[in-house]
């Protein structure tokens, strides 16, 4: 009988398992593709490196933490990375990086600016919950909604400002307004108005940290579990090639994934859970001339100025090596919640739209495009009233000793937050089995 078995070789499950392993327990990884890594995932090709899923990770201590004990060498994203721009009205504005230049910054109007300057004015709301939308604009004012947070919430979430719940999908936020009134007093308590980490990747790109943890584990791809039982004090779990009995298991699959391998164990959580919905994305690489785009991380394109684009990223300018010498890598992102439809679209389509755009945004005459993928469900929505899905994880967990869910649907979308929750579910699936 194996110790653990974990179910999906995403960065959530490879993480659990790896602490796991270096415990001493028996841990076996099982993967339905016939590669690890979930949404992780890092193509060469013509000299360039094209991350598919995630760019970049933000490395908190924790996260720094985990990598040197697993003894990986971050990439430390580059100066001028630091540098990100707005696209408004024809033109890239550089997002103001201190109160000073936010002040002196055509990003937002006079107006726009004296409604931010009101902030620590505003009664805190007494509604339960808020869609981030109406938290921001009834805190900042529109134009920092639209202009500010919107983006930045498509660039993390892919996601819509309207449906999205401040508690859930923002809760540090959130919380700024519950204990000090205010976002802007709080941050100024808190110190918070900087990054909460370092940017990273690694040499090679992002797969570098996958190829580093699966060497260490048992990974068993191509083998999609199918259902999971209880019997008495073990897990049965029947997978593709065969039955497997483990005295713990950990579901890092995706929601609905989740949901379908626990409909023995409960059905309304299997119904449940396939309700959570994933935007979808369209990432689009494509390669320019040195030269012709101007030093920075990217940009990110408001809705509000009615381009199909969600946002840009240098990708070249933000770690060494990307592209071959001469060339530029810029990794383009459509779709989301807000413009789902984009990932039906043939791909000469939205080649077209994204062409257009980059030639009209940052004025280049050549575009060669390197790459197109699809993720039909890319990125878990936290939405208003997700509290119930969060809950109902909990009950499950309590409900079936040994049974434990984490993945980017429980605890935070980001890379960083997969691997610093896996951490903690870990030192939780250890107590367990090590419980007199
Ligand atoms: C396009 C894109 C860009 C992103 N950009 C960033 C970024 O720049 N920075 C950042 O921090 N985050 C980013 N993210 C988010 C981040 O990449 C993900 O939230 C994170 O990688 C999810 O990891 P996970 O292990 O929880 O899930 P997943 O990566 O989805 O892994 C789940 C695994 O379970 C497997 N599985 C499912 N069902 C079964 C089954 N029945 N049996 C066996 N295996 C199964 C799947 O095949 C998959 O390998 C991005 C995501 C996408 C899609």
């Amino acid at each position: 009988m194996i110790d653990v078995a974990v179910v999906g070789s995403g960065i959530s499950g490879l993480s659990v398992a790896w602490h796991l392993s270096k415990k001493g327990f028996e841990v076996k990884v099982f993967e339905k593709e016939d590669l690890p890594g979930g949404n992780i995932q890092t193509v060469k090709k013509e000299g360039f490196i094209l991350e598919l899923g995630p760019q970049t990770i933000m490395a908190d201590k924790r996260v720094e933490e985990f990598l040197s004990d697993a003894g990986i060498e971050p990439e430390y994203a580059s100066e001028r990375a630091k540098i990100r721009y707005i696209y408004k009205k024809g033109r890239l504005i550089s997002l103001p990086l201190s109160p000073l230049s936010f002040l002196k910054s055509p990003l937002l109007s006079l107006f726009g600016k004296i409604r931010v300057l009101k902030e620590p004015l505003i009664a805190p709301s007494i509604k339960p919950e808020e869609s981030i939308a109406e938290f921001v604009i009834r805190r900042l004012g529109k134009e920092f909604h639209d202009y500010i947070v919107a983006p930045f919430i498509s660039g993390v979430y892919a996601g819509d400002t309207e449906k999205l719940s401040v508690k859930y999908a923002v809760r540090r936020v959130y919380e700024l307004e519950r204990n000090f009134g205010s976002l802007i007093k709080g941050a100024i308590k808190l110190k918070a108005l900087g990054p909460a980490g370092r940017l990273i990747s690694f040499p090679g790109g992002n797969y570098t940290l996958i190829e580093r943890l699966s060497s260490e584990l048992s990974v068993d791809t191509e083998n999609v579990v199918l259902k999971i039982r209880r019997k008495d004090d073990r897990f049965i779990i029947d997978a593709k090639n065969g039955k497997y009995e483990a005295k713990a298991v950990v579901v890092s699959a995706p929601a609905t994934s989740a949901g379908y391998l626990l409909r023995d164990i409960s059905w309304s959580a299997s119904q449940e859970f396939d309700q959570i919905y994933y935007a979808p994305i369209v990432v689009v690489h494509a390669s320019v001339e040195k030269g012709s785009i101007p030093e920075g991380f990217g940009f990110l394109v408001p809705r509000v100025e009615g381009k199909r684009m969600l946002g840009v990223l240098f990708s070249s300018q933000i770690f060494t090596g990307r592209s071959p010498e001469g060339k530029e890598l810029l990794t383009i992102y459509l779709g989301g919640a807000t413009d789902p439809e984009v990932v039906e679209y043939e791909d000469e389509l939205i080649y077209s739209l994204v062409e257009k755009e980059l030639k009209e945004i940052l004025r280049i005459d050549k575009v060669q495009f390197l790459n197109l993928t699809r993720w039909k469900r890319a990125i878990p929505q936290y939405t208003i009233g997700y509290g119930k899905y969060l809950d109902l994880a909990k009950t499950l967990e309590e409900e079936n000793p040994g049974l434990f869910l984490t993945g980017n649907y429980l605890y935070g979308v980001s890379v960083a937050d997969c691997i610093r929750a896996s951490h903690d579910v870990a030192e939780r699936v250890e107590r367990f089995l090590t419980r007199r």
